[in-house]
């Protein structure tokens, strides 16, 4: 079920004040001086236009009169000079204000990356974050994100220091109407406000409806389109990347990948669709506001003349009285229609703030971890029953097992059997729903986490490594022993691979996603770095899943051979399809269907006729005899 997005949901005005201030919040803790550089941005600029304003309507009043021309020259030159100083220090100022709204961009967009990449991992595929994801991308899907909340609010700003300015200014212009008969006056104003009440709720009505067709797509299949999932599907990544797309050529599926991405963008329906609403929308927003700007500042000028009319005001003040009338106007058009973007942009950014300020479920116990020089540590698992978040089946299902530091453990069963599962309760990227897991007699739940986590070193089957340094990929870290790595490196069987890297050796960048030079490497090479990773961890339990699934019969034989060695008195254990390289296992754990089902070593598995392990050896020993 999809989140929908509730954007336009009618809100108290209070809330929407909390959504900016939270905003604003986010952005000051960004960058402190963001905000006072833009203050001292739109005062100045303010200035710079009303002087400008000023000094003509003084040199214009003065021409009409008598004026000594070489004085008035001077103070000319002199009031340029000045105005087109503050227009390059405004300038100035405007460009490091955009580097800094740049870079805030991206310090948020980090911060999203780095919530996700700390928060409990159990939490990621949960469907509240993918709920939350959906509504965020849905939010998000128009419009420049945070950016548009500092436009608008610095737009709100800006407007009013204008009119504040234009009311200082035009103060003397009262004077003028007060001789005048007012009450003509005041019906125009007040027309004026009418028109202003009406063009805003028309503008109010136009804005929603230009949000229309992000929020209320007819169907899933139709958010999914405007989101170009697809593409991530087809292609692995939204942004191309090489390395993808190797199936699509072998298998010559261009079109059913086409199916699903072009031929969408044909869809004439839907581009008819996607585009009326909120086209007339736009429409109805810009033909709104200049609506408004032509009336408020045709009744502005309107009014000064008639006031001028009937008095005797200078060409020079009437032309600024004029513009001073028509700047409040205008800006309090702008005021109200920036409030309105300003709302609706700061809302589009709350899914982002709830993601951002999301608390981890798990709890993270305080206890510190037993240190022991022995390193005797005992798990054991004690009716373990686990599902998946969102999953209605049981990965695991009365799952009990125990071992202890030195052993050697093998899980052996078929794809999907729960093996991996036990490997992510154990380092606790999940919790079970019921049963507990012990270390030394204690639930593990009771630890400290990170503690906790320096127990293990795992080689998933899915692993990572990254595109940094070749010696920060496995010590894991910034700051790394040289020595070791390549100690671990040679344990691992990557040796003769380093010596071909040459001179950079292990500061050899993987990859070629950070520079150039990167190196590429094999799918045995990069496991082969997984191990060396866990290896140099120095963690009492190592756990692999699959550990040699991408390696060649030789460095499989050769890791296999260094393993007893690299494990030492550490505990082991091994996921494996490979049956025969399970035999050296102390103690081998059948698992099916989420379930152990036989434990024991493996003559004694064997032996046991019928049984799991029985018939997945004999189905693999055929392949050898065959072989
Ligand atoms: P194995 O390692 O034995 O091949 P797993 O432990 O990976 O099996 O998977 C056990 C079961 O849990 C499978 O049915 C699998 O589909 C399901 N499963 C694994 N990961 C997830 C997940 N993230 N969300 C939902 N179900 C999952």
């Amino acid at each position: 079920m999809m989140e929908e997005s509730k954007l336009l949901e009618k809100l108290p005005l209070k809330q929407h004040l909390g959504n900016i201030r939270r905003v604003m919040k986010l952005i000051t803790s960004l960058d402190r001086s963001y905000v006072p550089w833009n203050a001292v941005s739109i005062l100045l600029s303010a200035v710079i236009s009303y002087g400008g304003m000023i000094l003509s309507a003084y040199v214009l009043n003065r021409i009409a009169g008598e004026f000594a021309f070489a004085e008035l020259f001077q103070k000319v030159i002199l009031g340029v000079v000045l105005l087109s100083l503050g227009w390059s220090v405004l300038s100035i100022l405007n460009r490091r204000i955009n580097v800094k709204s740049q870079m805030i961009a991206e310090k948020y967009l980090a911060l999203q990356q780095e919530k996700i990449m700390n928060m409990d991992f159990s939490m990621i595929d949960s469907p509240r974050l993918k709920e939350l994801q959906e509504r965020i991308r849905l939010e998000n899907n128009w419009g420049a994100g945070i950016f548009t909340v500092f436009w608008c609010g610095k737009g709100v700003l800006e407007s009013l220091v204008r009119i504040i300015g234009a009311v200082v200014i035009g103060i003397p212009m009262i004077s003028y109407f007060q001789r005048e008969d007012m009450g003509w006056l005041w019906a125009v104003l007040l027309l004026l406000l009418l028109m202003l009440g009406i063009g805003l709720k028309l503008y109010r009505y136009f804005q929603n409806m230009s949000h229309y067709v992000m929020f209320h797509v007819p169907t899933a299949e139709e958010k999914k389109f405007l989101w170009n999932y697809v593409w991530d599907f087809a292609y692995g990544s939204w942004h191309y990347r090489y390395g993808n797309g190797k199936d699509v050529r072998i298998y010559n599926s261009y079109d059913v990948m086409k199916k699903w991405t072009f031929d969408k963008l044909q869809n004439k329906d839907f581009f008819k669709y996607a585009v009326r609403r909120p086209g007339i929308g736009d429409a109805g927003m810009s033909g709104i506001q200049t609506a408004l700007y032509v009336l408020s500042q045709t009744g502005a000028y309107g009014i000064v003349i008639m006031a001028a009319l009937k008095g005797s005001m200078p060409v020079g003040s009437l032309i600024l009285y004029a513009d001073c009338l028509a700047n409040i106007m205008i800006q309090a058009v702008y005021v109200v229609t920036a409030c309105l973007e300003l709302c609706m942009a700061a809302r589009k950014q709350v899914g982002i703030l709830e993601l951002l300020e999301l608390s981890d479920e798990m709890y993270k116990g305080s206890l510190p971890l037993e240190k022991r020089s022995d390193n005797q540590y005992h798990i054991e698992f004690r009716n373990v029953f686990f599902k998946y978040p969102g999953s209605e089946e049981y990965a695991l299902k009365n799952f009990s097992l125990k071992f202890k530091v030195g052993e050697r453990l093998a899980i052996v069963g078929r794809n999907g059997s729960g093996k991996t599962t036990m490997i992510k309760l154990l380092c606790r990227l999940y919790d079970p729903d019921e049963g507990e897991i012990l270390v030394n007699g204690v639930n593990i739940k009771k630890f400290r986490h990170d503690e906790y986590s320096k127990l293990f070193s795992v080689v998933f089957q899915d692993y990572k490594l990254f595109s940094l340094m070749l010696a920060e990929n496995i010590a894991a870290d910034k700051d790394y022993d040289g020595e070791k790595v390549r100690r671990c490196l040679a344990d691992a069987g990557f040796e003769e691979r380093l010596e071909k890297l040459g001179e950079k050796g292990i500061e050899s960048f993987l990859y070629k996603d950070y520079t150039d030079e990167g190196v590429e490497i094999s799918g045995g090479e990069a496991q082969k770095l997984a191990i060396a990773r866990a290896i140099y961890k120095e963690a009492p339990f190592v756990l692999l899943d699959e550990p040699t699934a991408a390696l060649d019969p030789i460095a499989e034989a050769e890791i296999y051979g260094n393993f007893d060695k690299i494990a030492g008195d550490k505990t082991a254990i091994y996921i494996s399809h490979r049956l025969s390289s399970c035999r050296f296992c102390d103690k081998i754990a059948v698992f099916d269907h989420g379930e152990l089902v036989q434990t024991g070593s493996h003559e004694e598995l064997l032996a046991e006729e019928g049984g799991v392990y029985a018939s997945l050896w004999n189905a693999q020993a055929k392949y050898y005899e065959a072989g």
